[in-house]
Formats: structure tokens, C-alpha cells, sequence
């Protein structure tokens, strides 16, 4: 894999990871263009034949093929062609080794920056993000481009105005985008400006009172500060395994202390829940080997891993611990825990752990919580036992639910059976809940359904009020349960649970005026497949490599699972 592609990767298993699912399906498409046999064997001609040099081959090969996408008759073809900008860009700044100032740096330590721009591009958007950046002002490009599509998903408006060049002089000026009429407004003095601030401030949806303690999902532990007006209760699940993703090898004690401890520093005064590695599964890492695993999801994941090197867990807890004193409270979170047993020999290494920093003379949190992340169905069966040791549970979701369902969500002929509304998911959500209050153990549930507002209502029906979700769905799940609709919430999940099938629980909620979770089937269908195409004739999702069941019409091409649906095809067609 090129160095490129790599990046493009690590960037998509991150906004993945933050639950902007189809946008890291836009990172998927750039990897798929940098891998296109087509396109490099375009380049590899010209270097090999024509005696030219990279940088020129990848120019010419990029700029013919984006002319080619800019003459189509179809607009959201034509807005392909700030992709292949967009993917030279890149790769030129990987060919003459010469970078070119990105977002992050223009705007750093500037209060509310605005980003001008007369091409947007993904990259672009993606640095916008993380900058902070609160509004884009760029000179061409539709809402249908990849950039835009993303920059809507991030929150970052995007004002489409012509002559950009012109804004050059008012750079580092204050000034107004007024999203709600689409104007841009230069030229006003302080008092102005404040008082549009104000109208934003009573704008803005956080001000709704909601029964729910909304905490944050994060992989960064440098984009945790977003928002601290008291919307969000503190960190609800930080997934340090993203340190590794970038890293060239385990970070030291000193380096994870010195990102936990940025991580902490930004709560003083709230929880932060940090989970120990949960490496394996869809996770892997360059510079550590699993082995082979026919199936990682079912492979050396998590905690398994210390069967092998106790060190890895060692390590990160002594760090974790000691990073912990600059936070209102710390919860250590095991993931992927799946018996008594299990549990039992990783409080033993954060045992040694602490035996270690205590030989040391090291300062350490002492009174910090302890958690397991009820990930795995067989822990459902040992919950009184799992409470008895610990000090808080918190529910992953994704994966209980796909080990629940044995359900690969990412695989586009059977998604859609990953169910989070079928009364058999709601029943074992309603078992933790119960249990879990009846023992008087907090329970926090952080999968991504307490992301999705129509999930919501349902989940907070079943008892859950504390719920980690991703930064962008903050202000949504919250509106999402209004205050007083406590009792109203609990009849229908109890109704819900008590039925048999998903279509049950649909009737139930449409019949009560409570949204209905849906899950768009063409996302599903569509999601992940980095080869995947739909078979017109049964539906289901098919190869395009190397299927031989293929037929070319004048605008596509249409791929399909056996010849009998191919000839049924032709036949219907006219
Ligand atoms: C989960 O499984 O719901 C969870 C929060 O962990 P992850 O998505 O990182 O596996
Ligand atoms: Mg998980």
C-alpha cells in the first residue's frame, strides 16, 4: 500500500470510528482511484515510453482524466472531477516532496475561522474539521460534490461566491456567514458582529432541556474540547487504539501518559472513560502481526491479546493512571470482556500495574472507576457476577449486536438483519438495564445507536439516560427525548419488548408518533463494498471484479450472480 493510501486509510477508519460512516465511504472511492490498474498503467506508459517524468505523468494522466469528468453531461459526474484534483494534489505533494499549507495551519489560533477557498476539495474539508473551522466560502462547486457532502456532514456550511479572489483583502477581518439567507457579510464593526454572535447563541439547538446525560465518543485526544456549556457530560468513550493506528510501534509509558494526560487536561471537572487497546477485529496495526486469522472478529482481539504480552496492558495502565489525576473522574473500560474469568486476569495485570507505580514512588489515581464494555453475549449471562467487581458497565452496541444477530453490518446481503429495533436486541438491552440498576451499577450505552435520534426514544424507554455518542449527533439526541416524556417512552419500549418481531415494533412506534428507526436499505446495501455492485434482477449485491456475469449497456455497466439472472436481464430488456 503506498504511503498515500495508507494516510487516505487511517483518515477513513477514523471518521468510521466517529460514526460518519458515509463519509469514510468517500475516502474509500479515493483509495479505489489511486489502486485503478487503468490509471496507473496510464502513468507507468508515460514514464516507461515516453521517458517522462512522474510528476508530468501523473499531471498530464490526472488532468485529461478530470477534463474528460468536467465535459459530462451529468452534474454529479461532472463534481467527480474534484476528486481526481483533489487525489493529484496529494500524490504531486508526495512526488516533489513540497507541502502546501494546509487548512490547519492558515487558521491556527484563530477564534472561528472561516476558510476561503476557490476549489473545495475533501481534503480540504477533512482539515476544516479538525481546525475547527465554522464556515467554508469557495468559489465553484455544488452541494452534489464529495467535498460539500462532507463539509454538510461535519456541520461546516459552505457559501458558494463567485470572485474569491477579492475576499483576499479582507483576510483576517471579521466577518458574518449568514447561513439562514446565504450572504456573507463584510465590513461590520465590533458591536455588530457581537450582536450576531448573540443571535447564534440563541440559535444554536443546546439550550433544549433533555432527561439524558449526553457524554462524547472520541479518537482523538486532541479533538475532545468541542463543546463545554453543559451539554455534554464529559468523555464517555475514548478509543485509544487510534494511537496505534498512526504509530510506527506501542507508544511508551511516557508518550500514552503525555496523550492521555491532553485528553484529561481538557475535563477537569468531568468523567473521562478511557478503553484499554481494543486492537483485532476490523482494527489492525502494522508493526504488531495477529498471525493469520480466518475470522478477526472471532480472532486474537482485546484483552486476548495479553495472553501473549501482559506488557501491552501494563503499560497502558500505568500511563492511564497516571494521566487520570488531571481529570473530574477517571473510568478505565475494558473492552471485549467476556466472562468472569476473563475479567478476573485483566484486573490482575491493572493490579500489577498499580504494584508497579506504587514500587516506583510514581503519583497515580488512586480512586479511579473500573469498567467492562458489554460487547460479547456471553457476559449477558454472568451480569451479577460482572457487577460484584466492577464500578460501571457501559453497552457496545456494534459489536454485541453483531455477535447477537452474527451479522456483519458491513456486508451488503445481509446488513439489514442488523436489527437494533427487533424486540430480541431491545430484550437483552432491557436485561443489562434492569440488572445493572437493580445492583446499582451506572450503565452508560455508547454504540452507535444511542447516536441515532430515532434510536433514542426506545433506548431511553428501556431505562437508558446516560448515553456517549458522536460530537456531531450531540444537539440531535438530546432534542430527541423531551423532558416530561419519561413515562410516555417507557409504556411503548415495555410494548415493544413484549412483541415477537421487528415489524411489530415498527406498528407499535408508528401508531404511538414515535420515530421509527429505519435502516435505509440502499445504505446498507451500499456501505463498505469497496467491489460491490447491485444485481438488478434479485437484488443482491455482487462482485464487479472478476465476475464473469457482466453486461455493458451505452450509460453502464451491469454486473450480476449467475448467468440465469443476466439472461433474464437481457430478456426484459428491450
Ligand atoms: C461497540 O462495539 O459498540 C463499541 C463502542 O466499540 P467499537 O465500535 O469501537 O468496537
Ligand atoms: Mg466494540
Amino acid at each position: 500500500m503506498s504511503l498515500l493510501e495508507a494516510e487516505i486509510a487511517s483518515t477513513e477508519e477514523i471518521l468510521r470510528a466517529e460514526g460518519f460512516g458515509s463519509e469514510a465511504d468517500i475516502l474509500r472511492t479515493h483509495i479505489l482511484l489511486l489502486k485503478d490498474e487503468g490509471l496507473r498503467e496510464q502513468v507507468r506508459k508515460r514514464i516507461e515510453e515516453e521517458d517522462a517524468t512522474a510528476e508530468s505523468a501523473v499531471a498530464e494522466v490526472f488532468g485529461s482524466v478530470k477534463t474528460r469528468l468536467q465535459r459530462s453531461g451529468h452534474e454529479i459526474t461532472r463534481e467527480k472531477a474534484s476528486d481526481i484534483e483533489d487525489l493529484h494534489r496529494r500524490l504531486r505533494e508526495g512526488l516533489d516532496g513540497q507541502k502546501r499549507e494546509d487548512v490547519l495551519s492558515t487558521v491556527c489560533d484563530v477564534e472561528a475561522p472561516v476558510f476561503v477557498t476557490q476549489e473545495l476539495l475533501v481534503t480540504e474539508v477533512l482539515e476544516a474539521k479538525d481546525a475547527g473551522v465554522k464556515a467554508i466560502i469557495a468559489a465553484t462547486g455544488t452541494p452534489l460534490s464529495h467535498a460539500a457532502i462532507m463539509a454538510k456532514a461535519f456541520g461546516i456550511p459552505v457559501l458558494r461566491v463567485a470572485g474569491v479572489e477579492s475576499l483576499r483583502e479582507v483576510a483576517g477581518s471579521r466577518v458574518v456567514v449568514d447561513t439562514t439567507n446565504g450572504r456573507l457579510i463584510l465590513g461590520l464593526k465590533d458591536p455588530e458582529i457581537e450582536e450576531w454572535i448573540e443571535v447564534e447563541k440563541t440559535d444554536i439547538g443546546g439550550s433544549v432541556a433533555s432527561p439524558l446525560s449526553v457524554y462524547l465518543n472520541v479518537v482523538d485526544t486532541h479533538a475532545s474540547s468541542t463543546d463545554k456549556d453543559g451539554r455534554i457530560a464529559g468523555i464517555g468513550l475514548y478509543r485509544s487504539e487510534f494511537l496505534l493506528t498512526r504509530a510506527e510501534g506501542f507508544p511508551t509509558e511516557e508518550q500514552q501518559y503525555r496523550e492521555y494526560r491532553t485528553l484529561c487536561r481538557e475535563w477537569p471537572a468531568s468523567p473521562v472513560t478511557i478503553r484499554t487497546f481494543d486492537v483485532g477485529g476490523d482494527k489492525s496495526l502494522s508493526f504488531f502481526s495477529l498471525g493469520p486469522q480466518e475470522n478477526p472478529f472471532l480472532g486474537l482481539r482485546a484483552h486476548r491479546i495479553y495472553a501473549y504480552h501482559p506488557e501491552i496492558l501494563i503499560t497502558q495502565t500505568k500511563a492511564i493512571l497516571r494521566a487520570g489525576l488531571e481529570c473530574g473522574e477517571l473510568r478505565l473500560l475494558f473492552p471485549m470482556i467476556e466472562t468472569v474469568d476473563d475479567l478476573d486476569a485483566v484486573l490482575s495485570l491493572v493490579g500489577e500495574a498499580r504494584a508497579q507505580l506504587d514500587a516506583e514512588g510514581t503519583p497515580y489515581r488512586r480512586d479511579f472507576k473500573q469498567g467492562v464494555l458489554l460487547e460479547v453475549p456471553s457476559i449477558l449471562w454472568t451480569l451479577q457476577e460482572i457487577y460484584d467487581k466492577v464500578d460501571f458497565v457501559s453497552v457496545g452496541t456494534n459489536d454485541l449486536l453483531q455477535y447477537h444477530f452474527a451479522v456483519d453490518r458491513t456486508n451488503g446481503n445481509v446488513g439489514h438483519l442488523y436489527r437494533p429495533y427487533h424486540p430480541t436486541a431491545l430484550r437483552a438491552l432491557a436485561h443489562i438495564v434492569e440488572s445493572a440498576k437493580a445492583a446499582s451499577v451506572p450503565v452508560t450505552l455508547c454504540g452507535e445507536i444511542a447516536s441515532d435520534p430515532d434510536m433514542v426514544p426506545l433506548l431511553f424507554g428501556l431505562g437508558f439516560s446516560d448515553l456517549s455518542v458522536d460530537v456531531h449527533a450531540v444537539d440531535a439526541v438530546r432534542r430527541a427525548v423531551p423532558e416530561g416524556s419519561e413515562d410516555r417512552f417507557r409504556t411503548i419500549a415495555n410494548r415493544c419488548v413484549s412483541v415477537s418481531t421487528a415489524a411489530e415494533v415498527s406498528e407499535i412506534l408508528r401508531n404511538t408518533g414515535t420515530s421509527v428507526p429505519t435502516v435505509s436499505d440502499i445504505e446498507v446495501r451500499t456501505t463498505g463494498i469497496s467491489d460491490g455492485a447491485m444485481d438488478p434482477v434479485c437484488g443482491m449485491v455482487v462482485h464487479q471484479t472478476g465476475n464473469p456475469f457482466v453486461l455493458e449497456s451505452s450509460d453502464r455497466t451491469h454486473y450480476f450472480c449467475s448467468e440465469e439472472c443476466m439472461l433474464a436481464y437481457q430478456s426484459a430488456s428491450p
